[in-house]
């Protein structure tokens, strides 16, 4: 029997991240998670570690890990481990945790976090916070964030000052409100944060050169897993990198008057921008497009260059995913659309007229150059 004891918090040190990898490839979502992660170790002033699990040879995709901020990642190997298992995932993290005992555990909300963490969560007998747009340690780090993402009334609010808990914050109640949710009686503090939303720092090669790597010992018996991987099918289509374009061109309801016309259109102003295209829920739950065009907050979490929005209203679930884009340009018919009240430049107008001319524009302006 374990003497590990959630609510034991003097034990708990270190801030961790799970390093999701498939084939030994890293995943995107491990730099975001772990550039977020420097950030808050280096508000508690404890040590970043990532956590990789794979099958053998997995060590030489660690280092990287340390070019984002990681001080130092476990590395867990075993054939066992070569492919995901939920089972097998699941009793090798809860072995290292109960070990070591970080006080915080960061999981991308990916398919394979989503499986995860509630299962380690539930074993170790502490909270989880699902699906998470938002970190803070330090209070006056969160406060700040209140103030520029809230209309709360910060000041006139007494704050605990010395506060050392994970603030995780999510969208509530369909997205009508943010709520932040700390654990503060159990650890380690978990949260699965959403992919594409926290941004990746700079790889850093002398940070990468210093990584500590640490081999732990795995323990795991073909009785702890109940569940046999036979064959992995990949999708045979080619699906849409929303997360990581530089241009999003996102249709909306907007198009229902000829949706194949208005998703041509945008596919070819994408083209001439060089972007992809992005959707609302309404189209792919209209059947239109398929669901990874979906941006939103039970989408995807884009933050691209330009977000050109064709004939999308603004809805509070879909600006959750497109909202930190860096220059919104919105088409809507109906000039008191709430989209333009985050559009960098808005367009009152209908998109099949709009689209068409942007094009034209865009091309003899790259013809004249
Ligand atoms: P509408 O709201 O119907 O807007 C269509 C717009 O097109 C209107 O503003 C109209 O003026 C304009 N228009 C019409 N014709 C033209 C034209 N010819 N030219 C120009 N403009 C035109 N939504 C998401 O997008 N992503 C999510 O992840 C998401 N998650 C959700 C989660 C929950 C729990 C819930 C409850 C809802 C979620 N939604 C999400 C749905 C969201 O609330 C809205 O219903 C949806 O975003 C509306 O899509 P839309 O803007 O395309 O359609």
């Amino acid at each position: 029997m374990s003497n590990f004891n959630s609510a034991d918090i003097a034990a708990f040190k270190d801030v961790w991240v799970f390093c999701e990898q498939r084939e030994g490839k890293l995943m995107p979502t491990d730099f975001e998670l772990i550039s977020k992660g420097r950030d808050l170790a280096n508000e508690l002033g404890v040590n970043l570690c990532g956590l990789l699990l794979g099958g053998e040879g997995i060590e030489a995709a660690a280092k990287e890990l340390g070019g984002y901020g990681a001080d130092k990642v476990y590395v867990c190997e075993s054939p066992m481990l070569s492919v995901y298992n939920t089972d097998a995932y699941a009793k090798v993290i809860c072995d290292v945790i109960e070990d070591l005992k970080p006080e915080a555990f960061l999981i991308g909300a990916t398919n394979i976090g989503r499986d995860l963490a509630p299962r380690c969560a539930a074993r170790l007998h502490t909270g989880l916070c699902a699906d998470c747009t938002h970190l803070d340690i330090d209070v006056a780090n969160y406060i700040q964030f209140l103030r520029e993402a809230s209309t709360l009334d910060v000041d006139g609010q007494k704050w605990d000052m010395e506060d050392r808990n994970l603030k995780m914050t999510r969208p509530a109640f369909g997205g009508h409100l943010m709520a932040t949710i700390i654990c503060p009686r159990f650890r380690p503090q978990m949260s699965t944060v959403r992919p594409g939303v926290m941004q990746t720092q700079a790889f850093d090669e002398a940070g990468a050169a210093k990584t500590v790597l640490e081999k732990v010992d795995v323990k795991l018996d073909k009785s702890d897993i109940h569940v046999d991987v036979v064959k992995i099918e990949k999708a045979a289509k080619k699906m849409v990198d929303l997360i990581g374009a530089d241009v999003v061109v996102a249709v909306g309801r907007g198009i229902s008057k000829d949706p194949q016309k208005g998703i041509a259109l945008a596919q070819e102003l994408a083209d001439v921008l060089g972007g992809v295209v992005g959707a609302s829920r309404a189209c792919v739950d209209a059947d239109w497009i398929s669901v990874d065009h979906q941006v939103g907050q039970t989408g995807k979490t884009v933050h691209p260059r330009i977000y050109v929005a064709l004939g999308i209203s603004g809805a509070i679930q879909h600006l959750a995913g497109m909202q930190d884009s860096e220059c919104i340009i919105a088409v809507n018919k109906n000039a008191s659309a709430p989209i333009f009240e985050c559009a960098t430049y808005g367009i009152t107008g209908d998109l099949f007229k709009v689209a068409p001319a942007l094009i034209e524009a865009i091309r003899a302006n790259k013809a004249a150059k």
